[in-house]
């Protein structure tokens, strides 16, 4: 499982403060955000170096994003269940060695994957190289740290 990291100062506090505007209504935020940040060409690291011990994100924020991003965890790991033993079948043509013209890439698995309305992006098919030859192969997909699954991809002569 993941767990959100992050290098702020959390508080149990209602609201932080943005050191570098003046103390007023709306310098009050649920955290000191970057792009915020970048309007004074600071950095969070700059922040912490220059003031110590400041809080810069709230506690309730925190725990917002932790939920958030245990709940995309959660997504992902019920769609690596929805993965696991899915067939893929392809039909190519192949010369008389049984060798494809062209080759079933990572990106061939997205879009037989897509059809069946499974959401997987390229980089996540672990793949070395495209299939060049007819046959069946054992391809490991993982969408996260504990979101594995393997499925089935069967080439067939056309
Ligand atoms: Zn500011």
């Amino acid at each position: 499982m993941s767990i959100y990291k992050s290098k702020h100062n959390v508080g149990d506090v209602e609201f932080v403060e943005c050191p570098y505007c003046e103390k007023s209504e709306t310098n009050r935020f649920k955290m000191l955000h970057h792009k915020h940040l970048a309007g004074h060409n600071k950095t969070l690291e700059d922040v912490l170096k220059e003031f110590p011990g400041l809080i810069t994100m709230t506690l309730a924020e925190k725990n917002k994003k932790i939920k958030s991003e245990q709940k995309h965890q959660e997504e992902l790991i019920k769609l690596a269940h929805r993965l696991q033993g899915v067939n893929l079948e392809f039909n190519e043509k192949v010369d008389n060695k049984g060798q494809l013209f062209g080759g079933i890439s990572s990106a061939h698995i997205v879009s037989a994957l897509a059809q069946k309305g499974l959401k997987v992006e390229k980089n996540q098919i672990i793949l070395e190289r495209a299939y060049k030859q007819i046959g069946k192969y054992l391809v490991k997909i993982k969408l996260a740290q504990g979101a594995e699954a393997e499925i089935k991809i069967i080439i067939n002569k056309k």
